[in-house]
């Protein structure tokens, strides 16, 4: 129950080796080449414990005692201010310290990944058809730049097209709310998309480019999917955050911060792989429930890629939005198994 420690008494520079120990007493006994000294402890003072360095302890008009850190040195010398306890408290407990720093961080990450878009599937829901409006709106007007025009298909084609896909919907949760828009939009070419509020725009160029009315129901199919899983709003809330998603939920959904920010969020980040692949399985279910194969959207899609290329323009939010990407191999070869598990 002893520590040594190099005693500097102010006169010489030259340190003593000492040993200290506590009396019986309650003093500081500092025994130097056979000479001992007891000193009071409530009138020294001991420096702060700072990770590995050395403890000075100062005693009045004697200099200081220099010594390695030591429990017992805290249990002689009592802490004296809260904050000096609080460090103490600290360094003693920097592993658990860090252990917690690093679960908090794999906590931010794990909600990121998990957390953002297990909340925004949740609060999606409670958006108000309103919203979805009113981003849809924006949307077709960032769209209409690359102008986007009435359809320019005989009225008889369009009133066919427009009849398979009310088939296709019939009965689906959101289907009130679903409507197929033809429009000739040679910005875009081929192409489909889903806003917000259910609108689901199939372009002229898709329509001429399918080889047959299957390939056309099968995007439209692909574009209802999204809209039954709420991509719209899922995928705005996701990208822009925790922050939006509170305030959609405790604040104003009519806010008009929110409606402003979200078709633009929507625009540049287009839908999440995740989403793309949800809104495939959704195709391939439905498709096969209406007796049709989902071979028709692989064709499609093989149709598309060759056609639109590799629309990966980082800047053109257009382009974003409709863009097939990410994995539109791997999205064909889901399409050709989903077709294949139908024949068996
Ligand atoms: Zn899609």
């Amino acid at each position: 129950m002893e520590i040594t420690g190099i005693w500097y008494n102010g006169q010489s520079s030259r340190g003593e080796q000492v040993t200290l120990r506590l009396s019986a007493a309650g003093h500081l006994q500092v025994e130097n080449a056979g000479e001992m000294v007891e000193l009071e402890i409530n009138k020294l003072s001991i420096s702060t414990r700072l990770g590995k360095t050395p403890r000075n302890i100062q005693i009045p008009s004697q200099g200081h005692i220099q010594c390695d850190d030591s429990e017992l040195l805290d249990s002689w010398f009592p802490k004296t201010s809260v904050i000096e306890k609080w460090v103490d408290w600290i360094e003693r407990r920097r592993s658990a310290a860090l252990t917690a720093a690093a679960i908090t961080v794999a906590g931010v990450v794990l909600f990121y990944f998990y957390g953002i878009p297990y909340a925004a599937l949740k609060v999606a829901p409670m958006i108000s058809p309103k919203i979805e409006a009113m981003m849809s709106e924006q949307v077709m007007n960032v769209l209409e730049m690359s102008s986007v025009d009435e359809s320019s298909l005989p009225k008889e084609r369009q009133a066919e097209l427009q009849a398979k896909f009310k088939a296709l919907i019939k009965g689906l949760d959101r289907e009130s709310e679903m409507k197929l828009l033809l429009r000739d939009a040679p910005g875009i070419g081929p192409n489909a998309f889903a806003l917000p509020d259910g609108t689901i725009v199939v372009t002229d160029d898709l329509v001429k480019l399918a080889k047959n009315d299957e390939q056309i129901v099968s995007v439209m199919a692909h574009e209802a999917g999204h809209h039954e899983h709420r991509h719209g709003i899922r995928q705005t809330l996701e990208s822009a955050g925790i922050l939006v998603i509170a305030a959609a939920v405790f604040g104003d959904v009519s806010g008009s911060s929110l409606t402003v920010s979200m078709p633009m969020v929507l625009l540049q980040n287009g839908y999440s792989r995740g989403h793309e692949l949800e809104a495939d399985d959704f195709a391939f279910e439905l498709l096969i429930k209406r007796g049709q194969s989902p071979q028709a959207f692989a064709d499609m899609f093989k149709l598309m890629q060759k056609e639109l290329g590799d629309v990966d323009d980082g800047d053109d939010k257009v382009a974003n939005y409709l863009s097939t990407h990410p994995a539109s191999l791997e999205r064909i070869r889901r399409a050709e198994e989903a077709a294949k598990k139908m024949k068996k």
